[in-house]
């Protein structure tokens, strides 16, 4: 049987992406060779790479001059190369979590780290409001889905000065207006391939206004002038991510994938406000997540923990225990997970509620 995957990540990918990527890994497109073993430079894997970025500016209309970039090293690679490309004397951060606790310690390292607002005296359990970001910052930086917190940043912040997000957690599930940023990342292996790739999107002219010299690998003008292909890319990640984008394409685009998504988190959270065995951990709704959805057992009903993973998992369902720093659970409903897993989740919890 196959599972309903509710892991955090690397999480599930569509069944289009695994089928064609198990394809490609025998004889990718007839040419006799796996995309394991072909030359990044070759014909066949170029077009691969250059159709991940037309398709990413495509579903997210991003505007001229900006470049997508598949790298390695992960989001958490990015949190030095942005502070190391775009900080000249002072950025701005929002510290909503552990990701972006990790993105501000890496600025420090370059400069000047406002962070102007902070919810970890509250365990991270909401999204602050009402900051000042300083004018003559050269950036502001946020993290749009808190991926282990179960809050999301749902529009863009409007404050003055370039926007970063780093988008691991829910890029491709909601519009977002590239214009207004200076860079956009993350890690692949929430919304859109495996682990091993991340992507950026970066607008070219704000690079190289730095003093400092940056080593080759970590400024991003390398590897926009190589198209990517400075060194070898991660070339089975980034298949298979293209796989996605086609599959989001297909899907209708982001306006589609936001309804289905919608769809998914109203169906989750509403089991949640109506099951008394459960809470959300996240009290105001608008800064929950429509990604990760965090939640736990009701005071009087604590002990019972164990008694629901065990149900849950004899239904199928994987990769709910909460991270060890909120507890409870998280379900994780990336795009490519089908309203049926999510439905198969919210009956569980109501058969616990009947069997206590
Ligand atoms: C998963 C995640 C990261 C870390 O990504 P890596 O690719 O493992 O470095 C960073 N930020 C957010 C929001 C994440 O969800």
């Amino acid at each position: 049987m196959k599972k309903h995957n509710f892991y955090a990540g690397p999480s599930i990918l569509s069944e289009f992406a695994i089928k064609n990527t198990a394809e490609a890994v025998l004889n990718f497109e007839g040419s006799g060779l796996s995309i394991l073993e072909i030359s990044h430079r070759s014909k066949e894997f170029i077009a691969v790479m250059s159709e991940a970025q037309k398709l990413v500016k495509e579903l997210l209309d991003v505007p001229a001059g900006y470049e997508v970039l598949f790298l390695g090293g992960g989001a958490s690679m990015q949190f030095a190369m942005v502070p190391y490309n775009l900080l000249k004397t002072k950025a701005a951060y929002l510290d909503t979590g552990s990701w972006a606790a990790k993105a501000i310690k890496e600025a420090k390292f370059f400069g000047e780290t406002v962070v102007v607002a902070s919810s970890k005296a509250d365990n991270y359990t909401y999204i602050p409001k009402g900051y000042e970001v300083p004018s003559d910052a050269d950036y502001f930086h946020y993290t749009s889905n808190n991926t282990i917190f179960g809050t999301e940043v749902k529009s863009d912040p409007e404050v003055g000065v370039p926007l970063v997000a780093d988008m691991s957690s829910d890029i491709f599930s909601r519009p977002v207006d590239v214009s207004k940023y200076a860079l956009i990342y993350g890690g692949a292996q929430k919304n859109l391939g495996p682990s091993g790739t991340a992507f950026v999107i970066v607008k070219e002219d704000l690079l190289g206004k730095v003093d400092r010299p940056i080593p080759t690998m970590l400024d991003y003008r390398t590897h926009i002038a190589s198209e990517s292909m400075f060194n070898t890319p991660p070339c089975a990640p980034i298949y298979t991510s293209l796989q996605t984008l086609k599959w989001y394409k297909q899907l209708g685009g982001i306006s589609a994938i936001e309804k289905l998504k919608k769809q998914k988190s109203d169906l989750l959270y509403g089991e949640i406000d109506r099951n008394s065995l459960f809470r959300g951990t996240v009290a105001n709704a608008e800064d929950r997540s429509d990604m990760n959805i965090t939640f736990v057992m009701s005071e009087e009903y604590k002990e019972k923990e164990a008694d629901f993973l065990a149900l849950a998992s004899q239904k199928g369902i994987v990769g709910i225990k909460g991270h060890r720093s909120v507890g409870g659970f998280r379900a994780s409903v990336y795009n490519a997970m089908p309203i049926e897993s999510v439905q198969v989740l919210v009956d569980a919890m109501k058969e616990f509620e009947k069997s206590i």
